[in-house]
């Protein structure tokens, strides 16, 4: 992955691990076994128990204990991207993990009761708005569901098989039939947020299916009107306007932002035992190992990242390019008695570096 100080090498994804705490249900059922995860944050390690004596050991960009803060989480991880979106670039934050090992926590939290557990979500926005000028700059979300390789408007229930449009010219992907609502405050996201959830709970239950097994996808486009030109963006992020004689011509940037919270990757490499089904299951590792493909490209500096394998790539295909910078976030639980999930989902952070 990207290392801390290399700041040149975008375009590689940065991986973070992150361990929730035990919960109720694991302090009492646990509680004569040691944990499976052990965290060495200084050294930005990971142990992962095997047995009573051995363990292995796996190093991340990023180790987040269960006592680190949402705060902080969202400084590792996703302010870095926040900033170069709004620098004009795309960029990417992902969870991958196993069901109930935090990632809605980390990433859609809304924090109405508590401000300072609101997720990367809620905080990106509240820095992207500080950060932009209300009369020149414009910021736009959808949000999106993909389940079984079909995409729902989350913003228009009635809206629910979109699809993806490639611009044959410059290879852009977009949604142009999702809904798009501008935001113009910090108050009108959390209600779209609010109105997200509900539609996808109710989109779920006439499903007949959990969030769990799909992925929930919330994309922020921001056009900002800059008149400085002291950094360097690549020339299809920028058009200059109208040049006048006395004042440097205003340039659009065009950053976009999507915050991913994948389908429980347990779904994976398990089927029946859990109540979902075979094609559930068949779909959601078509679209994660679709994804892990990508991203071992990425990390590999191979030049043919695969994303036409799945919706879910084709959706994230302006992540993988060049200038783009991508988070994945890994969370992991700490019983022994999901260890070979964590194993699998430790694995997949690996790779991604
Ligand atoms: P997922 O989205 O991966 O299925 P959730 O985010 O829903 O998992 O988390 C499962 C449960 O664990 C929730 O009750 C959540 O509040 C709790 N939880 C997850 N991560 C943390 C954390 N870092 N600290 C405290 N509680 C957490
Ligand atoms: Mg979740």
């Amino acid at each position: 992955g990207l290392r801390d100080s290399d700041d040149s090498v975008s375009g590689r994804v940065r991986v973070a691990v992150r361990l929730r705490p035990q919960n109720a249900e694991e302090i009492v059922a646990d509680a004569d076994f040691a944990d499976c995860v052990e965290l060495q944050p200084e050294f930005k390690r990971l142990k992962l128990r095997k047995n009573n004596w051995d363990s292995d050991t796996y190093e991340f960009d990023e180790v987040l204990t269960e006592s680190a803060s949402q705060k902080r989480v969202y400084e590792v991880v996703a302010k870095p991207v926040v900033e170069s979106v709004l620098d004009g670039y795309n960029g990417t934050v992902m969870a991958y993990g196993q069901t109930g090992t935090g990632k809605t926590f980390t990433l859609g939290r809304l924090g109405d009761e508590d401000t300072s557990a609101r997720g990367i979500m809620v905080r990106a926005m509240e820095d992207i708005l500080a950060n932009i000028s209300r009369d020149s700059d414009s910021v736009t979300i959808s949000y999106l569901q993909l389940y079984m390789e079909t995409i729902q408007d989350l913003l228009n229930p009635t809206n629910d098989n979109i699809s993806i449009v490639e611009d044959p010219k410059s290879g852009d992907v977009s949604v142009p039939a999702a809904t798009l609502v501008d935001i113009r405050t910090y108050h009108d996201f959390m209600e779209l947020l609010r109105l997200g959830e509900a539609h996808r709970v109710a989109a779920n239950t006439k499903l007949n299916t959990e969030s769990s097994r799909s992925h929930a996808i919330l994309m922020v486009h921001i056009k900002r009107s800059v008149t400085d030109t002291e950094s360097e963006i690549s020339s299809d992020n920028y058009h200059s306007l109208h040049m006048s004689k006395n004042s440097k011509p205003p340039i659009i940037r065009k950053g976009k932002l999507v915050v991913v919270d994948l389908a429980g990757s347990e779904r994976a490499h398990k089927s029946g035992s859990e109540g979902h089904t075979l094609e559930e299951a068949k779909s959601i590792n078509l679209s994660l190992s679709a994804l892990g493909k990508c991203i071992n490209a990425l990390a590999e500096n191979s030049p043919h990242v695969p994303v036409r394998d799945s919706k879910l790539t084709r959706l994230l295909k302006d992540s993988f390019g060049g200038t783009a910078r991508t988070s994945l976030i890994v969370t992991v639980g700490p019983s022994p008695r999901h260890r070979a999930e964590t194993a699998s989902t430790i694995l997949f952070g690996q790779r991604a570096m």
